[in-house]
């Protein structure tokens, strides 16, 4: 199928979880299944999907990049996360998957995982925008982030979505607006930090003594300061920890668990009283970026949790979760036209449409977040033939913009395609304007009832017209004419 994995420098975190797994699985067999999926079903959904674009002409010399989301398999991942926790937690435990926004912020993305039963946690006023324009009801909404200003709380409060406080400032803001606005219908929580250290990856661990999430448990006084804030506020009632996200491995994500558990009885037992009710476990869950396996899955990770914290799945705490990555980012896809294919110095260059506007982080940080290419000639197939050693470059001005270096690959040449996997999630959906390059299409694909394949505009291409509106080409006088006279 034309697809050579990614080089050897992984980050440790998959040996590491790898290691762990084995031993997981070990005790419980795995079932192919639970992953959200057959693997190999998806990726023969997926060579049937680039071949359909190109067919169906969403892709070509003028539309010469486009992100494909698996329709098909989003659902799969989604009834995985809800079988995963049903099988471990007590019959009526109340369970939220609240989809972290962030990880691919598209209104019709939201919106079909609401329609799978899953919630929306966001952490700016733009993502609560549009998890409210997906449809995802208030009840079913999570609101974190560190910098939330004074009108996103009152806004939040009056709406009715649960809002975790991330520090005291917060906390004493949130006390102004209950205290101002009398009972809000919002599930108020704080979050904490349990300072367990961090993953394989600094930029996504956020459990280390420093990081600038939370309340840092360990921080002189702070465990006591939080019990009292519990003991003072009876609407204060939930209680939130994410450790981090990809790098991070299944037992220090149950260890943050644990600790955050074991908070929350001590503030029950302390208050006397079932002040939290509601655990916040987060995301963060990893994905395996190096091979098509699905592994951790939810149901590893739900039966790990089960295993370290029995008393999370006895009945007596409701449980939100956050999972971003692990829910959407094998199911997309980016797929770049070659433009040109050149040698330079020896080596083999394919110039592609897929750089640093649709995978920033692979661009500036490739040792840590390599992507797998797949090669597919100009009719969409997968492309047979030898290995060659090629650069995979974007169309971006600056000579790092590569979304792959050297790597073994059948040889792209002119009108192919080079594919990025594992794309859906932090990658074409959060677009990254360098150069002004145009935001791509994104369409979501699933089969048609008659052995083909049907494709939804997710997210039209963005215009050169938009992208000048968007760069203040309203404003074009604004600067020439501008008097210390003239105010705005
Ligand atoms: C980013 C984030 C998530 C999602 O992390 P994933 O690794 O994508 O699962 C969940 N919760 C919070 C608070 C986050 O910041």
């Amino acid at each position: 199928m034309g697809l050579i994995g990614a080089d050897d420098d992984m980050s440790g975190s998959v040996v590491e979880a790898n290691e762990e797994i084995a031993e997981i699985a070990e005790i419980n067999e795995v079932d192919e299944t639970e992953a959200g999926g057959d693997d190999g079903e998806r990726v023969v959904r997926r060579d049937a999907a680039v071949r359909a674009a190109v067919e169906q002409g969403l892709l070509g010399p003028d539309a010469p990049i486009v992100g494909l989301l698996d329709v098909t398999g989003i659902r799969a991942s989604a009834a995985a996360l809800h079988r995963a926790f049903e099988a471990v937690a007590a019959p009526g435990t109340a369970i939220l998957h609240a989809f972290a926004v962030k990880a691919n912020p598209l209104v019709p993305l939201v919106r079909l995982l609401a329609a799978e039963g899953i919630g929306a946690e966001v952490a700016s006023a733009g993502e609560l925008a549009l998890a409210r324009a997906a449809g995802v009801p208030v009840a079913r909404t999570v609101f974190d982030a560190p910098a939330k200003t004074e009108a996103e709380l009152r806004e939040a409060l009056a709406l009715g979505v649960a809002v975790n406080a991330d520090n005291p400032q917060e906390l004493r803001r949130i006390d102004a607006l209950v205290r101002g606005g009398g009972a809000t219908r919002s599930a108020l929580g704080l979050r904490v930090n349990p300072q367990i250290g961090a993953g394989t990856i600094g930029a996504t661990s956020t459990a280390t003594a420093t990081s600038k999430f939370g309340v840092g448990l360990r921080d002189e006084g702070a465990r006591e300061w939080v019990i009292q804030a519990f003991a003072d506020r009876p609407w204060l009632t939930r209680l939130h920890a994410h450790i981090g996200s990809q790098g991070i491995s299944l037992s220090l994500l149950a260890r943050g668990v644990a600790e955050t558990y074991a908070l929350a009885e001590e503030i029950n037992a302390r208050t006397g009283r079932r002040q939290v009710d509601t655990l916040d476990i987060g995301g963060g869950l990893s994905v395996n970026l190096a091979s098509e396996v699905t592994e951790p899955t939810y149901a590893q990770y739900a039966r790990l949790l089960a295993e370290a914290v029995p008393g999370l799945f006895d009945g007596r705490y409701g449980l939100v979760t956050e999972f971003g990555r692990s829910l959407l980012a094998r199911h997309g896809t980016v797929v770049a036209r070659v433009e040109y294919a050149k040698s330079s110095g020896g080596r083999r260059i394919a110039v592609t449409h897929a750089g640093v506007q649709v995978a920033s982080r692979t661009v500036y940080v490739p040792g840590t977040w390599p992507l797998r290419i797949a090669a597919y000639d100009d009719k969409g197939r997968p492309k047979e033939g030898p290995a060659v050693v090629q650069d995979v470059a974007g169309p971006a001005c600056f000579s790092g913009d590569l979304l792959a270096e050297g790597r073994a690959l059948p040889l792209l040449e002119q009108g192919d395609f080079a594919v990025a996997l594992d794309t859906g999630a932090y990658y074409f959906g959060t677009h990254y304007s360098y150069n002004s390059l145009a935001r791509p299409g994104v369409y979501g694909f699933a089969p048609d009832g008659d052995g083909g394949l049907a494709f939804a505009v997710v997210r039209e291409p963005q215009t050169v017209a938009e992208v000048v509106a968007d760069s203040g080409g309203a404003h074009a006088d604004a600067l020439t004419t501008l008097r210390a006279s003239e105010r705005h």
